[in-house]
């Protein structure tokens, strides 16, 4: 009987714990369902700390969503330390940026950072936009590449040249994300001289124009929703003068985009071959509805690109300091932490200083921009060379200081950074343009100073 009675309760007992245990695996479910929004399960990596700036739902963040400016700042810093720094292996392992982050790019509105109020875009300054850059800059430049190409080199060709219509046709949607635009200007013959190219626009009748010719390395080119294509629309005349700008929907026939080439570095950015065969647009198409000022409109966007380019150096080069840092501070040889000898110590300070003179020179360019009423465009070719060059020599000593460890593609982020950080030497004017613009501008203000110099004679 006493026992009959033990066995009742123990049986009691263990429903309780059954209801219990069952109870908690569905709480533990149902909180598994909320959190998947910003769990990664190909990186097991949990996105905690944007949550307070993304709801649960999913990325979705509006510009109204931000009191000001400084609140934004944070919060794309927020996503590059904790969102896209953690996930850069998967830009070399899915060949691409993976739509998820694409939309993290979109929802918290980097596509409108250059692009006016009046269109959708947030209009920050220059100084904002270069301040903005430092920090998201400090994720792999690749998730930088995604809009690169729509915040600078075409939607500031387009504000500046376009007509109120083409306007208000392509910048809401730049500004939201959902047109990317692609910049065509390069061509086999046609590199750092771009009005050596030979694409032609014809006009075909009263249908409109046609395109006839051959682009490559075009950033961007497979997930274009419109190309800025620089053409030939008179072949004899002379320069540039014979250049116009162009503004041709992706999904116009006669286009085809080429498979991304494989390159030394930024791999999960494309830069593809185009081919316009007997494209035809309409007359609306052409920029600003006036011929021949295809390469002034290419240059707006470029001198804007190149500023950028700067400050991405500069957001790479923190990046790389604080790689080399970290691994100077812990790595033990001679029984003491490299980071306490002096040949290591100068490698530290040297990157350094020379990241810290890269950004007050954006910041003093990008003052500059946002304050005349020209283009500071050899205030901005100094900063491109100086921060392009930089962060090339942190990079060589980012290698140096973690040895062999920064030889390792597998084992440290250090040569996937190394390789990519050597393009901004070269695209956007490579360093001896820069060099060829600079020195030409101080030649000519010499000159015209002199011409005007009370002491001459
Ligand atoms: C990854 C990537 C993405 C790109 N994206 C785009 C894009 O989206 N759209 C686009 O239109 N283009 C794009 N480009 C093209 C880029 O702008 C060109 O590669 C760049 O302008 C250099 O042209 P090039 O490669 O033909 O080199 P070249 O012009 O052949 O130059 C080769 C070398 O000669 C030097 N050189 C050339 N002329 C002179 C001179 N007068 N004096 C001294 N030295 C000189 C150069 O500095 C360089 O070192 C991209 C390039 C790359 C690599």
């Amino acid at each position: 009987m006493v026992i009959q009675i033990t066995n009742q309760r123990d049986f009691a007992f263990k429903g309780y714990i059954f209801i219990y245990l069952g109870l908690w695996y569905a709480i533990s479910v149902y909180l598994e369902i909320c959190w998947s929004t910003i769990w990664h399960p190909a990186d097991q990596r949990l996105l905690f700390t944007l949550h307070s700036y993304v709801d649960e739902r999913s990325f979705k963040l509006t510009q109204n969503e931000f009191k000001n400016f400084e609140e934004y700042l944070i919060a794309v810093r927020e996503l590059s330390q904790n969102v896209l720094r953690p996930a850069e292996n998967r830009l070399t392992r899915e060949n691409g940026i993976p739509d998820d982050l694409t939309a993290a790019l979109t929802d918290i509105g980097l596509f409108g950072i250059s692009i006016p109020k009046e269109f959708g875009g947030f209009g920050f300054t220059m100084e904002q936009q270069v301040r903005l850059t430092f920090e998201f800059c400090q994720a792999s430049c690749v998730y930088r590449s995604r809009f690169s190409t729509t915040i600078g080199l075409t939607s500031q060709a387009i504000l500046d040249f376009a007509t109120e219509e083409q306007k208000d046709r392509y910048l809401p949607k730049m500004a939201s994300g959902q047109c990317t635009g692609a910049f065509a200007l390069t061509e086999t013959e046609a590199g750092s001289d771009a009005s050596a190219l030979t694409t032609t626009a014809k006009k075909n009748g009263n249908k409109g124009w046609l395109l006839n010719g051959e682009k490559r390395y075009i950033t961007n080119a497979p997930q274009a929703d419109v190309f800025l294509v620089m053409a030939k629309t008179e072949e004899n005349a002379a320069g540039s003068s014979g250049i116009s700008a162009f503004l041709v929907d992706a999904d116009q026939p006669g286009i085809t985009v080429g498979e991304p080439p494989k390159m030394l570095g930024n791999e999960g950015s494309h830069a593809c071959y185009v081919w316009f065969n007997d494209c035809q647009v309409p007359f609306e198409a052409l920029i600003g509805g006036v011929e021949g000022r295809g390469l002034k409109a290419a240059l707006r966007g470029i001198n804007h690109a190149r500023l950028h380019v700067a400050a991405t150096c500069v957001g790479q080069a923190i990046r790389l300091i604080d790689e080399m840092t970290s691994y100077a501070s812990k790595r033990q040889q001679f029984g003491k932490s490299i980071g306490e000898f002096g040949q290591i110590q100068a490698l530290l300070a040297d990157s350094q200083s020379e990241m810290s003179a890269g950004k007050a020179l954006c910041l003093d360019c990008a003052k500059k921009f946002d304050e005349g009423a020209e283009i500071p465009f050899i205030d901005i070719a100094s900063a491109k060379l100086f921060c392009s060059e930089m962060v090339s020599r942190v990079a060589d000593r980012a290698v140096q200081v973690m040895g062999g460890l920064g030889y390792m593609e597998d084992m440290s982020d250090v040569p996937r950074l190394f390789r990519d950080v050597r393009l901004f030497r070269i695209f956007e004017g490579a360093s001896q343009i820069q060099q060829t613009n600079i020195a030409k501008a101080m030649l000519k203000n010499t000159r015209s100073h002199s011409a005007t110099s009370p002491i001459k004679p």
